[in-house]
C-alpha cells in the first residue's frame, strides 16, 4: 500500500525514502535494532545499572562551560533513600524539575550518587515496559516512527502476504504473521519478541530456500546440451599435465565433466582454499567441453588474472591442437574486431579473459561453458550477460573463500557445491608472523638475506596515494623508499590500480621474469597471480585487511615446494585488530579464516553482497540462525516436491514465481 496513506508530512516521506521505505509494507519490515526495557530495579549503594521512580526534594543548580551544563539535585525514591543527581547538557528538564516532581531516573548510581543518562518526568508506570530502538534519519524521531509503524500495521492489518504455510506453522509451533510483526514492533514482553523472531526468521529464510529450489528445479527441467566426447581423451590430457591431481581435485573433476554429460545445465559452485588448485580443474573441464565440440570461456576478474590464466591454458594444452585467445579491455579496437570475428566464426575454441567477454559485440560460436573465476568480483548481471551468449551453456563459478559445505548448500542453495579441501602435496605453510611496528625494521634482516638468495618479495600497502586523514604508508611512498634503500642491488616495481592496464601487465612481466626483485602493490595481486619464486610478503597496515582477504594475500607465496615467510606489520592498538593478525599466524585453513572473518564481518564483506549472488537478509543471520536456515532448506524441498506432484502450494510458489519476475537478484 501507498505511503502516502500515512498522511504525513513531504519532508518526513523524503527521510522514509532515504530509509529505503517506499511502501506501508517496507515500514512495517524496518525492524527495531533492539529494544530498551524499562523496568525497576532496586539500588543498592553502587549498582552499575538502574532504573529507579523518585520525586525532587531539593533545588536544580546548573554549572554551564560554554554551550555544556551539568545539573545537580536531589531526589527521594520510595524507600526514602536520598540521592543527588547529576545529569549533563539536559538543563532545559529544569523547568520540569520543581519540587516533588514525581520522576524516572536512568543511570548508575554509586554512594548514593546517580549519574543520569536520561531523566523522564512520568511516574515509572507510565514508561515501563519495552521500547523498540528503529535505526532512523536525522529529522526523524522515534516515537514518530513507532507511530508510523502502528499506522501502518493498522492498515495493512490482515492484509500483509505471509510465505508460511499452515502446515509449517503448525508443525514448528509458529505464531501468524499479523501476530508476528505486531510484536516485533510493540511487543509486551521477551517473548513476545522471541516468537516474532522465530516466525520472522524462518519466514526470510523460506522465502529465500523456495526460490533457490524453485529456480533450481526450473533449470533442472529446461533441456541442456549432452556433451559426447571420449573419456580416454580427457584422461590422457590429465595424465599429461605436469603433476597428479590430489584427490579432491579428481573429485571435483568428476563431479563436472559427470554434468556436462549430462542433458540438464551445469550450475555448479566450485570453492577451494586458495593455492588449492581450481586452475587446473578449469582447464580440464574445458577441455571436456572443447572435445564435445564446444566453445568454452573463462572469466577473470582482473586483467592481471585473465593473463595470467591464459598462459596457464597455453602451457596446459601445448599438445593439443586447440586455439586460445586472451580477450581483455586493452587490445586495440582492431585487435578487438579481428578477435571477434575469430570468436564468431568459431577459430578460437577457448576465450579468457576480462569484463570484455560479454560485452555486446562479442558473439560466440556453440558456446557450451562458461566459467567465472573468484565469483564475489562479478555480479549477477554479469553473469546473466555472458550466460545468454550461448544457449543453454554450461556454467561453473569458482570461489577462492571457501566456507562449510553444509553453509555453502544452503547458501547458493540453487546450485551443487563442489569442494577441494586439500592442498597439492609437499606445500608448506607460509611462516606468518604479526609484526607490531610500521616499519620495515624488525624484518629487514630477513628480507636482505632472503633476496641475497636469490628471492622475491611482495610488499602490499592499502593505499595508492598518501593521505592525511588515514595514516596509512601508500604504495608509491614505500615504492620510493625501497628503491632507495636497495638502490643497485635490487630492482623494485610499483603497481596499484590506477595504472593503465598495459602497465600493470608490463610491471607483472618483469616480476614474473625476475627482471624486479621487489613488487611493492595495492591489493591489485590479491587474486590468482602465481609467481613461483615469490615467497615472501610483507603487508603494510595489516588491520586494514579483511581476514579472508589476508588469507587470500598470503596465498600469492607459498605456491611451489619452498618455504614462505609473511611478515603482516600493524602498529595498530585496537584489541581486536591484534587478535585477528595473531589469528592470521596461527591458522592456514581457509574454511577456519572465512567462518572467523563471516562471523565478525558478515557475508557481505566476505563473500560479496546480493549483487554478486550472495544473498542478505533483513532479520535472519546466516551464520547465527543458521539451524533455521537448514530447516527452511529442508522445508522448501518438501513444498516444491509436492508442489510437482500436484499435491497443493500452488499459490505459495505462483507467489514466488512473481516475485522472481520483478526481483533481479538472481540468475535464472
Ligand atoms: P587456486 O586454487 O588458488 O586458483 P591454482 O590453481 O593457482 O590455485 O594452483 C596453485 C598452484 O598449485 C599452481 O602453481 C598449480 O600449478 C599448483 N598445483 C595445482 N594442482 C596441483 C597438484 N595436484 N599437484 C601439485 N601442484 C599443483
Ligand atoms: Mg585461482
Amino acid at each position: 500500500m501507498e505511503l502516502k496513506l500515512l498522511k504525513t508530512t513531504e519532508k518526513r516521506y523524503q527521510l522514509l525514502n532515504q530509509m529505503d521505505i517506499y511502501s506501508l509494507e517496507d515500514i512495517v519490515q524496518y525492524y527495531p535494532y533492539r529494544y530498551d526495557i524499562i523496568e525497576e530495579t532496586y539500588p543498592s549503594v553502587n549498582d552499575e545499572h538502574i532504573i529507579i521512580e523518585a520525586h525532587v526534594i531539593s533545588a536544580t543548580k546548573i554549572f554551564f562551560r560554554g554551550k555544556m551544563s551539568r545539573m545537580t539535585f536531589e531526589v527521594e525514591d520510595r524507600y526514602h533513600q536520598q540521592y543527588q543527581v547529576t545529569i549533563f547538557n539536559r538543563h532545559f528538564l529544569r523547568q520540569y524539575l520543581k519540587l516533588n516532581a514525581v520522576i524516572t531516573i536512568i543511570g548508575k548510581c554509586q554512594d548514593n550518587r546517580i549519574t543520569a543518562s536520561d531523566i523522564k518526568i512520568k511516574p515509572i508506570d507510565e514508561i515501563k515496559g519495552i521500547h523498540p530502538i528503529y535505526s532512523i534519519k536525522e529529522g526523524m524521531t522515534q516515537k514518530s516512527f513507532q507511530q508510523y509503524v502502528k499506522k501502518a500495521l493498522m492498515m495493512l492489518n490482515g492484509n500483509i502476504e505471509s510465505y508460511v504455510p499452515e502446515e509449517m506453522i503448525i508443525k514448528h509451533q509458529l505464531i501468524h504473521k499479523d501476530i508476528a510483526l505486531w510484536n516485533i514492533h510493540f511487543p509486551e514482553s521477551q517473548n513476545d519478541i522471541k516468537q516474532s523472531l522465530k516466525f520472522l526468521k524462518y519466514e526470510e529464510f523460506l522465502k529465500f530456500q523456495l526460490t533457490m529450489q524453485f529456480i533450481k528445479q526450473r533449470r533442472s527441467c529446461e533441456v541442456g546440451i549432452e556433451k559426447k566426447f571420449e573419456i580416454e581423451k580427457l584422461q590422457s590430457f590429465i595424465l599429461s599435465l605436469p603433476f597428479p591431481l590430489t584427490k579432491d581435485q579428481q573429485n571435483v573433476v568428476k563431479e563436472i565433466v559427470d554434468d556436462l554429460r549430462k542433458p540438464q545445465m551445469m550450475y555448479r559452485f566450485l570453492q577451494g582454499d586458495v593455492g588449492s588448485g581450481k586452475t587446473v580443474v578449469s582447464a580440464i573441464a574445458l577441455y571436456a567441453n572443447y572435445l564435445a565440440g564446444y566453445q568454452g570461456a573463462l572469466m577473470a576478474p582482473t586483467e592481471i588474472l585473465a593473463r595470467q590464466h591464459y598462459q596457464t591454458l597455453i602451457s596446459f594444452f601445448k599438445d593439443c591442437n586447440i586455439k586460445i585467445a586472451l580477450l581483455t579491455g586493452s587490445l586495440s579496437l582492431k585487435e578487438k574486431d579481428i578477435m571477434y570475428q575469430q570468436i564468431r566464426e568459431g577459430e578460437v575454441d577457448i576465450i579468457v579473459g576480462t569484463h570484455a567477454l560479454f560485452q555486446k559485440k562479442v558473439q560466440y560460436h556453440q558456446l557450451g561453458f562458461v566459467i567465472t573465476d573468484e565469483q564475489h568480483r562479478f555480479g549477477v548481471e554479469q553473469r546473466k550477460a555472458i550466460k545468454n551468449k550461448g544457449n543453454q551453456v554450461d556454467f561453473l563459478i569458482m570461489s577462492a573463500t571457501p566456507i562449510p559445505r553444509t553453509l555453502a548448500i544452503s547458501m547458493y542453495g540453487d546450485m551443487e557445491v563442489s569442494t577441494i579441501k586439500t592442498m597439492p602435496r609437499g606445500r608448506l605453510p607460509v611462516q606468518t608472523q604479526f609484526i607490531q611496528s610500521s616499519s620495515m625494521k624488525p624484518i629487514l634482516k630477513h628480507l636482505k638475506e632472503y633476496l641475497a638468495g636469490g628471492g622475491q618479495c611482495y610488499v602490499i600497502c592499502p593505499l595508492v596515494e598518501d593521505s592525511e586523514t588515514l595514516d596509512a604508508r601508500s604504495a608509491s611512498q614505500i615504492a620510493e623508499a625501497m628503491q632507495k634503500y636497495f638502490q643497485n642491488d635490487y630492482r623494485v616495481g610499483l603497481l596499484h590500480g590506477q595504472m593503465k592496464d598495459d602497465e600493470k601487465d608490463e610491471i607483472m612481466k618483469k616480476f614474473q621474469q625476475n627482471d624486479i626483485q621487489i613488487l611493492v602493490s595495492t591489493t591489485v595481486v590479491e587474486v590468482g597471480v602465481d609467481v613461483k619464486n615469490a615467497n615472501m610478503m610483507v603487508i603494510y597496515n595489516a588491520e586494514r585487511f579483511g581476514m579472508s582477504q589476508l588469507h587470500q594475500l598470503r596465498g600469492r607465496i607459498g605456491r611451489g615446494d619452498q618455504q614462505a615467510y609473511c611478515y603482516m606489520m600493524s602498529s595498530s592498538t585496537s584489541k581486536d585488530a591484534i587478535e585477528r593478525l595473531k589469528y592470521m599466524e596461527k591458522s592456514q585453513d581457509g574454511f577456519e579464516i572465512s567462518m572467523y572473518d563471516l562471523q565478525l564481518r558478515g557475508p557481505g564483506e566476505v563473500l560479496g553482497n546480493r549483487q554478486s549472488g550472495v544473498p542478505t537478509f533483513l532479520i535472519a543471520d546466516i551464520l547465527k540462525d543458521f539451524p533455521v536456515l537448514q530447516v527452511a532448506r529442508d522445508d522448501a524441498l518438501y513444498l516444491i516436491d509436492e508442489y510437482r506432484k500436484g499435491l497443493g502450494y500452488q499459490n505459495l510458489i505462483h507467489k514466488i514465481e512473481e516475485n522472481l519476475k520483478v526481483n533481479n537478484e538472481y540468475v535464472d
